[in-house]
């Protein structure tokens, strides 16, 4: 409440101020006709009136919106994909598991099911230890636990480990500071933290911009400059010592070296422990990378009516790391997108385009799903009136992101009037809104998001703490009535979504 009032109260008091004083000097002037009100002025800022939809489509909107806040499937599919499937990692019995769970739900709401192939990498986790073995202040005898989890694709140590004395940096910019031959030999820690303030003012998003950099190219950066081993601080703001995984890339023409994250924890306790003197490490895993897997994403058609060769896609990525349940990444993005074909099933609601619920595979280790659809569906891309990606989390979302043409922001507004209601009548244009759909945002689709709270997303994405109990059940209710009355909205309005 107290966020909205103050800038409509601000506005409209300049607005009537600003009119009153000249038609009180004037007396009796009244405007030409034709002129349009103040009231009629006041309703076009605002974005009242239903824009390009009826009065009926916005009563539907209403009614989709309403039935979301209370209905629990997306709460009870969540559980069921946590708690009975649990981790989804790519190329797993379980992601497997989970097309085959997701496809039969979808059938079982009449919508129309193609699992799409698509090859995805299937890298196993193995063992994963590590223990300062010498240091500054041992006590004759004793190791120290460190706390770490092997990144995603990283190569293995030899069965019983390596041990190597420790080399801890910040960032690049101290790494190439190093003399020549420095880190030869040896295993080298980025310690470069997380910026928790960015991440505690809304801007979680920034603050993994600004370090998921180390883990995805500190490996080929320590290896470049003779690293037997790399160590990353851990990308996420957990104060829980816990390690966050996520995948890590070996370029081409680079050593591949194994790679794990350490927790902010035990970062610093190595960087403190190396700026005394010389620390040795003990570090095995044993990850494997099998040969690649054959996987699918789900599609889930809900036919449109006048136009069913339009499509406006729904979606979340299926897949997920596995050191917890993947219900926040993105557990919560798959069971919003099929409470949008549930409501409009349950409300006997047929728009005039086809609703396709898509649920990607892969998103995690490269977006093996989203690349074969675009390239699958690249024909059909000119009538793919409209994209929805939920991936961060399900956080009480504000608005929505928009992605493609500036007039989708006044377009949308009386959609954002209708989500008002729930606290999330925000409209905010982005240069993206998804991974899974960049490339058909690259394409010039229409592309939108919810702006999710992702202040607390990021302490546990990617950790062993991503479990169902960390989402909220009225935020999830939120997040479902935006992709459901957004994806209503595009797929219902008279012409399509400006592109
Ligand atoms: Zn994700």
């Amino acid at each position: 409440m107290t966020s909205r009032f103050p800038l409509h109260f601000a506005f409209i008091c300049g607005f009537l101020c600003a009119r009153m004083p000249l038609a009180a000097q004037n007396g009796a002037q009244t405007p030409p006709s034709g002129t349009p009100s103040i009231l009629d002025r006041l309703n076009a800022r605002l974005g009242g009136g239903p824009g390009v939809w009826t009065p009926e489509q916005i009563a539907t909107m209403q009614k989709l919106r309403d039935a979301a806040m209370r209905d629990d499937y997306a709460l009870r599919e969540l559980r069921h994909l946590t708690d009975n499937i649990g981790p989804r990692l790519s190329g797993s019995p379980q992601a497997q598991q989970a097309v085959d769970w997701v496809a039969a739900e979808m059938r079982a709401l009449g919508a129309k099911v193609t699992l799409e192939k698509a090859t995805v990498p299937h890298w196993v986790r193995g063992a994963e230890t590590g223990e300062v073995v010498s240091w500054p202040g041992q006590a004759p005898g004793t190791t120290q636990k460190v706390v770490l989890t092997a990144l995603g694709g990283s190569v293995a140590t030899p069965p019983d480990g390596i041990t190597a004395d420790v080399v801890s940096v910040d960032d690049f910019q101290a790494l190439r500071a190093l003399p020549a031959g420095t880190v030869k030999g040896k295993i080298l820690l980025f310690n470069h933290p997380f910026d928790k303030e960015l991440a505690a003012v809304g801007n979680g998003g920034g603050a993994y911009g600004n370090d998921v950099v180390y883990r995805g190219i500190g490996p080929s950066a320590a290896a470049a400059v003779g690293a037997v081993a790399v160590l990353v601080r851990s990308v996420g703001g957990a104060d829980y010592r816990l390690p966050h995984t996520g995948l890590t890339v070996y370029p081409e023409g680079v050593s591949k070296i194994p790679a794990a994250a350490v927790t902010a924890e035990d970062a610093m306790m190595l960087a403190n422990l190396c700026s005394q003197g010389p620390v040795r490490l003990h570090l095995t895993l044993t990850p494997k990378s099998l040969p690649p897997a054959q996987s699918y994403n789900v599609i889930a058609d809900w036919p449109g009516t006048e136009h069913p060769e339009q499509v406006v896609i729904v979606s979340g990525h299926l897949d997920s790391w596995d050191l917890g349940t993947g219900a926040i990444d993105d557990g919560a993005g798959i069971v919003v997108s099929m409470q949008a074909i549930h409501l409009l099933h349950d409300l006997g609601i047929k728009p005039r385009r086809t609703v396709r619920f898509v649920a990607w595979m892969s998103e995690e280790e490269g977006s093996e799903g989203a690349v074969a659809y675009v390239a699958d569906y690249k024909g059909e891309i000119p009538n793919h009136i409209g994209a929805i990606e939920s991936d961060l989390g399900a956080g009480h979302p504000t608005g929505i992101y928009y992605a493609g043409k500036a007039a989708l922001g006044d377009w949308l507004r009386p959609v954002s009037q209708i989500l008002d209601a729930i606290g999330a009548p925000v409209l905010e244009a982005s240069p993206a809104t998804g991974e899974d759909i960049s490339g058909l945002t690259e394409a010039g689709v229409p592309s939108f998001a919810p702006i999710q709270d992702s202040r607390f997303y990021f302490n546990y994405h990617h950790t062993s703490a991503d479990t169902f109990d960390k989402v909220d059940p009225k935020n999830l209710s939120e997040n479902a009535a935006i992709m459901t009355v957004l994806a209503y909205a595009l797929a219902d309005s008279p012409e399509p979504a400006a592109r």
